[in-house]
């Protein structure tokens, strides 16, 4: 039988504001070296007495969340109590929402190969976050820096159908975050969690099986890895004749599989109640207006922008909008190009040669040394021949490891293409003299062998020769010695 996957996300997402939830306590950065317990007051840690009060600046940050993810926003809201015990939780209860989100019946655009499709997004609703347990031998420590730090999450509608789905929406979520600025994105400091909910069926079925909830995501790996694991998983349980329960897993990065946690809980299990020391918010219609103006211009927006202002492919502007930073890079780029039909080549550049030394050194476009400018004035000395292509790549790599400027890695190396004729007319004539066997080849009908005839007088000049007077001149010689 063929089956299909059922999947939906929940993520997590903390919001960068000034100041905490329901508290003055700053949010800091986790840098992972913070003194524990130390950004921390009666509020967050739950002294008896104490009274939340509403972040103004993260209820926004969450409606122009369900802006940008084209939800209702409904004109009343409300915080509610969600019941749990668990040590990193002082109060015993999170503050939560659940039958009055922020948002709601929004979706998001993915593309996939079949094209784009349509991911619906349930709500977008606002809570706080926990502390950090750390367990040390056999103790355990909290930390309450993280506790009561604003968390926005959103909860997709069961509408994935394969690891690719998973991927993209994923990562289209955290690009429409970073642009919304409600934070940095950055995956390894935990700014963003993931959770998904597993079940597949037969194709043809529309019944929505038992799933499995897998919790603790925290990096696009393990939420590709642990999603692909589920699916497999499950269809062999039914190829088998058994039957999926309803269950929270967690998910085991070594071994590369999930493990059961506990029963599924479902929503009555947390006593959800409305937050009796909150008022409901009444949201505005000119409020929601006065936010909606202020979305800066999203992904999907940027990407179309790409493709008609410079002439991009669609890929390639996808590819350069998918962060922000390399995006206003890219702008920054063509801003300092003194022609603006170079907007393709400068995109050329960027997606290629410069991406791939950024993968390489695991580094992102905020740490990269090379400015705007100084690719541009690389991007120059290439066109105006003053270098080739290859050595302008290896200039960038030096660039990229040292900061320093084209310019002066070309002079200090003498990289400077040559395209003397007279110069490279020896070259080419004493490569003739040595290779006759190959000459007599080509001369015979292997016209390929030109190629390889152009490797040897690069290799004579260390890669410096302008690659087209080459090519002229050796076209012009062998022509000659054909008589
Ligand atoms: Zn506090
Ligand atoms: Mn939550």
């Amino acid at each position: 039988m063929d089956y299909e996957p059922v999947i939906g996300l929940e993520v997590h997402a903390q919001i960068h504001t000034a100041s905490k939830m329901f508290c003055s306590c700053p949010v800091v950065e986790d840098t992972g070296d913070l003194e524990p317990n130390t950004y921390v007051c009666p509020v967050c840690t739950a002294m008896p007495g104490t009274l939340p009060v509403i972040n103004r600046r993260a209820v926004e940050m969450t409606l122009m969340t369900g802006l940008a993810l084209n939800c209702k926003i409904p004109p009343v809201s409300r915080f509610a109590r969600k019941s749990y015990f668990y040590p990193d939780l002082p109060k015993g209860y999170q503050i939560s929402q659940l039958a009055l989100p922020f948002g709601v019946n929004g979706y998001l655009e993915i593309e996939t190969g079949a094209g784009p499709r349509r991911i619906g997004i349930n709500n977008v609703h606002l809570e706080e976050d926990t502390g950090k347990l750390y367990h040390v031998g056999s103790v355990s420590l909290v930390d309450f820096n993280r506790a009561g730090v604003p968390l926005i999450e959103i909860v997709s509608e069961p509408d994935m159908r394969s690891v690719e789905e998973v991927h993209a929406y994923a990562t289209k979520l955290r690009a429409i975050l970073v642009y919304l600025g409600v934070n940095p994105g950055d995956m390894e400091k935990g700014v963003m969690r993931f959770e998904a909910s597993v079940s597949v069926r037969p194709v043809g079925s529309d019944a929505l099986n038992p799933r499995h909830e897998i919790k603790n995501l925290n990096s696009f790996r393990a939420l590709t890895r642990a999603t692909a694991y589920e699916i497999a998983h499950q269809i062999e349980v039914l190829e088998n004749g058994s039957h999926v329960l309803q269950q929270t897993m967690g998910w085991d990065e070594e071994r590369g599989m999930t493990y059961v946690q506990r029963s599924k809980e479902y929503a009555e299990d947390y006593r959800y109640f409305p937050e009796p020391d909150l008022p409901p918010l009444e949201v505005g219609r000119e409020w929601v207006e006065q936010l909606r103006a202020q979305l800066p211009e999203l992904p999907e927006t940027k990407r179309a922008r790409f493709v008609a202002d410079y002439g991009l492919s669609d890929y390639d502007a996808e590819v350069l909008v998918a962060d922000k930073g390399v995006a206003n890079y890219y702008e920054a780029a063509v801003a300092a190009a003194a022609n603006k039909a170079d907007s393709k080549t400068v995109a050329n550049w960027v997606t290629g040669a410069l991406f791939r030394l950024m993968k390489e050194t695991g580094k992102g476009i905020g740490a990269v040394l090379v400015s705007p400018q100084a690719l541009v004035e690389l991007i120059g000395l290439v066109k105006d021949d003053t270098i080739n292509l290859n050595i302008g790549k290896e200039v960038l790599e030096e660039m990229f490891a040292s900061g320093l400027d084209a310019r002066q890695i070309i002079e200090e190396r003498g990289l400077a293409q040559i395209s003397d004729t007279a110069a490279l007319e020896k070259i080419v004539a004493q490569v003739l003299e040595e290779n006759p066997e190959q000459v007599s080849k080509y001369l015979g009908g292997k016209a390929q062998i030109i190629g390889w005839l152009m490797g040897q007088v690069m290799k004579a000049t260390q890669g410096k020769a302008n690659p087209q007077v080459v090519r002229e001149l050796l076209q012009v010689q062998l022509a000659a010695r054909r008589g």
